[in-house]
């Protein structure tokens, strides 16, 4: 008997992880992008449960703590369809960082090399904006983004017509 280095159930098998959680780690067996140490290392952190046939492990998404199973068929995942899928994601792409967190599909394709932090204010401040459409909002997430981004933007815009509509 082993345990399982992700789950920490026994298993007979040979390899590391038990039957349900090798399903998931042997997916990114054999690609540089994810080394095994943080593949391993991330599954284990995300673990929550298995199935009730025990056949699958469980994941909790590290940005929603949504509950869920990745695809252990190979294949692209569709943006939107396929958005509760779990998958793992470079947490900090830029940097030197290989460590990944296990992520929604939506949420990764969303981020896509948005470092881990600034993901969050983005999209908090991209809600606000949605939240309530207005010229001055406008203003206020262009402020915002510029901010977070460090860049002044090239193109000078015009000073807004407070109080909307067509002048
Ligand atoms: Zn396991």
């Amino acid at each position: 008997m082993k345990r399982c280095d992700i789950c920490g159930d026994e298993h007979f098998g040979e390899s590391l992880s038990c039957e349900a959680c090798h399903k998931v780690v042997s997916k990114y067996q054999n690609k540089p992008k994810y080394p095994m140490a943080e593949v391993r290392k991330a599954l284990r952190g995300a673990y929550y449960s298995k199935s009730e046939e025990k056949k699958e492990s469980c994941f909790k998404c590290a940005y929603t703590g949504i509950i869920g199973k990745f695809n252990i068929q190979d294949g692209t995942l569709r943006t939107f369809d396929d958005a509760l899928v779990l998958t793992l994601d470079h947490k900090n792409p830029n940097s030197n960082s290989k460590e990944l967190v296990v992520s929604l599909n939506i949420i990764n394709k969303m981020k896509t090399d948005i470092p881990f932090g600034d993901f969050k204010k983005v999209v908090i401040a991209l809600g606000e904006y949605f939240n309530e459409e207005n010229d001055r909002n406008s203003k206020k997430f262009e402020k915002e983004l510029k901010q977070m981004v460090g860049k002044e933007i090239l193109v000078d815009a015009p000073e807004f017509h407070l109080g909307g509509g067509m002048a």
